[in-house]
């Protein structure tokens, strides 16, 4: 019999967790390239490849007690698979724990941010994606991978929410995003200006907002395709892994939650896995030693 692997150092029982990684193998509404419903596997099975002590925090992930539990069972229709998504993540942070979703599509988004708004009044959003996702509907879907930012901004007010890393969208969702005020960075910014300085009023505007608690949604395309070209909708002129891995160590304190979604592992040679994987242990870290559990 096959057993299928756990992300690796996630074997605490779910109970003594403090946080909790699940799957949601789904990418029904994706419209270029399919194949997002193998990555939590291919995430879990990269994993493997790295050393359990952090240098830089000096720390052994293995003294954090993260829990697997496994792939969720998706159905055939992206309404369904986001609530399910959000009746999971909802009792993991009613239970007291970081929920880590691995995706499966960006729709999948809107049930960890539909939960994280159930459990805090005050939550910000920050999302990773080369893609502005403003559509109010595509193909004939309203909640599909196209419209998950659109989606979200129906959850929460417009001064909660941020986007890193834009370079795509129509015109129409450009123009939506101006005239609405909502805060969008892109990759060219960072370029010119550097993470760090790019992405200054972005932290200043969830501060105003109140936003005392922040959940992070990565969408595998934000990065170049040179590192990560296994994506759905890849899109050159990116951002590196060291412009995420500031984002994740910048909001370490705060952060609720994280998913990383629209990685397709059949598209690379598992440079995606590899450095998603990665970053999901660094979020792990980070937030432990933020947090003091
Ligand atoms: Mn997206
Ligand atoms: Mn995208």
């Amino acid at each position: 019999m096959y057993i299928q692997p756990t992300f690796a150092d996630a074997d605490a029982e779910y109970e003594e967790s403090d946080f909790v990684i699940f799957g949601a193998p789904f990418d029904g509404t994706s419209s270029f390239r399919t194949g997002s419903r193998f990555a939590p596997d291919a995430l879990r099975q990269a994993s493997y490849n790295f050393e359990t002590y952090s240098p830089e925090l000096d720390i052994d992930i293995t003294d954090i007690k993260v829990c697997d539990i496994g792939n969720l069972d998706m159905g055939c229709l992206v309404e369904d698979c986001i609530n399910r998504v959000w009746t999971q993540t909802k009792q993991i942070l009613k239970d007291g724990k970081i929920p880590i979703m691995m995706g499966g599509e960006h729709s999948l988004s809107i049930g960890c941010v539909g939960a994280c708004t159930d459990i805090f009044e005050d939550v910000g959003v920050i999302v990773l994606d080369a893609h502005l996702d403003m559509r109010e509907s595509y193909e004939g879907l309203d909640k599909g991978h196209a419209s998950t930012s659109y989606q979200i901004l129906k959850l929460i007010p417009p001064n909660r929410y941020s986007v890193v890393g834009v370079r795509s969208g129509s015109r129409e969702e450009f123009e939506f995003v101006r005239s609405a005020g909502i805060k969008f960075v892109t990759s060219f910014k960072i370029k010119n200006e550097g993470v760090e300085q790019a992405l200054g009023e972005i932290f200043d505007g969830l501060k105003d907002a109140g936003c005392k608690h922040l959940y992070i949604s990565i969408d595998a395309d934000v990065v170049d395709p040179a590192y990560a070209p296994g994506v759905g909708n890849p899109e050159p002129f990116g951002l590196s892994p060291w412009d995420v891995e500031y984002i994740i160590k910048k909001t370490r304190k705060m952060a609720v939650g994280l998913d990383v979604v629209e990685l397709i592992p059949h598209y690379d040679f598992s440079q995606g896995a590899i450095l998603f994987s990665k970053l999901i242990r660094e979020f792990i870290a980070y937030a432990y030693v933020a947090r003091g559990f």
